[in-house]
Parts: structure tokens; sequence; C-alpha cells
């Protein structure tokens, strides 16, 4: 069963690499961006909540994960992107919009871009080093002039950020 689904996945990437010429005719099974709005949960302790699955996240981690309104629930694949969700706990108490990638046969999601709704107005999360002038995607220290970042919140589009994309 195993060696066929290899060999199946073969040649199903043989014919992607064929069709890689045309480039309108995009692989069904390929990565796209998506714009999620929802809140940070750990999944550990939601699926806890409902078929008791005793969360151990204190000794190993949280598998946080965007939850939208419909209740689905996309993991964030631990990315220095998505960091500061871990880091610092106001990625974690706020309404996000998170634009990621998405991938085939998987819900987690790889973070492009977190962004927050306050006020019903949308901003962009980030760390901004005032001496070098650079964004960063985590707390810590700049990775230019080791001074700490520090958090900003602003408008979406007032300033010019990150994605490297
Ligand atoms: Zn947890
Ligand atoms: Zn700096």
């Amino acid at each position: 069963m195993k060696s066929h689904r290899r060999e199946f996945l073969a040649t199903g990437m043989l014919a992607v690499g064929a069709l890689t010429v045309r480039a309108q005719d995009k692989p069904a099974a390929d990565a796209s961006e998506v714009s999620l709005r929802g809140k940070i949960v750990c999944l550990t302790e939601e699926l806890d909540k409902r078929f008791n699955v005793l969360p151990d996240c204190d000794k190993q981690h949280h598998v946080y994960s965007l939850k939208t309104a419909d209740g689905k629930i996309h993991p964030l694949l631990p990315t220095e992107s998505a960091a500061a969700v871990w880091m610092d706990e106001r990625f974690r108490q706020r309404e996000l919009q998170i634009t990621a990638r998405s991938f085939p046969g998987t819900n987690h999601i790889e973070v492009i871009k977190i962004q927050s709704w306050l006020n019903a107005k949308l901003h962009d999360l980030y760390y901004y080093c005032d001496i070098c002038a650079i964004t960063a995607f985590k707390p810590g220290a700049c990775e230019c002039c080791q001074e700490p970042v520090e958090f900003r919140e602003t408008p979406a589009g007032a300033s010019k950020i990150i994605p490297q994309n």
C-alpha cells in the first residue's frame, strides 16, 4: 500500500515538473496564499475541552493555532514569522488577521504576516528598532545593533513593513 503510494507520488511529481512549462496550468496540489481572521487558541487545550487529551503544554509546547469564526482551527507552523505568537501574549489576546500559506493535505499554515483588528480597524503588528529603522517578527535584540526591538501596532498601510514573500 505504502510503496504504491510512493510510486504514485513519484509519477505525480514528474507530471508536475512537465507542467511547469505552461505557467497558467498550476498543479492542483500546490500551496496557496490565504487571509484568515480569528483568535489564537492552543489546539491541544481546545481538544482537551472536548476529548480529554491531557495536555502537556508546559513541558512540551503549545500548539498555537488560529481559530476562525466558523470554528475551523489552523495550527501555525513554528516558523520565525509566527514566533511572536509564542513569545508575546498580545498576539494571543487580539483578534487577528493572518496572511499565510496553506498547503494541501494539512490545516497547518505558514504565517506570512500578522495583523490585528483594533476598534474595527486593521493594524500591523511587528517589532521595530528606532536606531536602525528596521522591523522584526519577534521580540528580542535587534539583529543589527542588539538593542531591544519595540512592539508596534499601527494602522495598516501607515508604515512600510516586513513581508519578504
Ligand atoms: Zn497549550
Ligand atoms: Zn537596531
